[in-house]
């Protein structure tokens, strides 16, 4: 589904240049749910960036479904941290979760329908007539996940989608994200800094050395579903993956 070879990305030129990304290469299979994870700066939003199409990386390629990235590919949705700017303020729950529907061959009663059945998968279902501002932080960011959602995407970024909310209602959206991805057929990279969220979400780990970021670890989590907040994290198999997902991520050598 997602294919990245020797990705390079650089921000400016000469003395002042900054090197975000150094020869990054990561495959991702359909229908994985795959978490990116590295210390802050090293590069993941600069990454999310490239694979969707949103800026063009100074050296290397991607793919998505086998396609070379040189705009915003059709079959892609991405949910952003803040998600007070990425709904608009002035349009009701439903219209910014149908909003993306345009660009789909869909009569505008057809968008009313997914937009609302988006909203029932978040839990939702009575605030499509609501504006924004009148949800939580933690519903605002339901309606954007709605909004992906609602637009069947094949590939979903989510970059630090949690960052923004308290630690209980994280928890509930990490689950939300477990509970969707079961129910569409759809790949995820979900970029984050927070290893044990990387760990509790995620089918797999990708870790990011500091800037300029490449992969230093890659990891698969075989954890017993379904996944649950308490005895997930208290498994050994968790433990351990934490452990090693954090020292990769701090460049601490394994403990032989
Ligand atoms: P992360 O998401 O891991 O925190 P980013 O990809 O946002 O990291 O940024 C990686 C590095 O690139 C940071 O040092 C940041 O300051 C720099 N950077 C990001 N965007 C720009 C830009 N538009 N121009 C110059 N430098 C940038």
């Amino acid at each position: 589904m997602l294919e990245i070879n020797s990705l390079t990305h650089t921000y400016g030129e000469g003395a002042g240049a900054h090197h975000a990304i150094d020869g990054l290469s990561l495959s991702v299979a359909e229908g994985e749910l795959l978490c990116i994870v590295g210390p802050s700066g090293c590069g993941k939003s600069t990454l999310l960036r490239s694979i969707a199409g949103l800026i063009t990386p100074t050296g290397g390629e991607i793919r998505v479904g086998g396609e070379l990235v040189r705009q915003t590919p059709d079959n892609l949705a991405v949910v952003f941290q803040d998600y007070s700017r990425s709904l608009f303020p002035w349009m009701s729950v439903a219209d910014n979760v149908a909003l993306p529907l345009r660009r789909r061959d869909m009569d505008k009663k057809r968008r009313r329908e997914a937009a609302q059945e988006a909203l029932e998968s978040v839990g939702l279902a009575d605030a499509g007539r609501k504006y924004p501002f009148q949800l939580s932080g933690g519903m605002q960011q339901r309606v954007a996940i709605a909004r992906a959602l609602a637009y069947r995407p094949a590939l979903m970024l989510m970059d630090e989608p949690f960052g923004s909310v308290d630690a209980q209602t994280r928890e509930d959206l990490e689950d939300l994200v477990l509970k969707v991805r079961g129910h569409h057929t759809m790949t995820i990279v979900l970029i984050t800094h927070d290893i044990d969220e990387s760990v509790y979400v995620g089918d797999r780990v990708v870790v990011l050395s500091k800037a300029p970021a490449h992969v230093v670890g890659d990891l698969k989590v075989d954890l017993p579903a379904p996944r649950d907040q308490i005895s997930t994290r208290e498994h050994p198999d968790f433990v351990q993956l934490r452990a090693e997902v954090g020292r990769l991520v701090r460049g601490v050598a394994p403990v032989s």
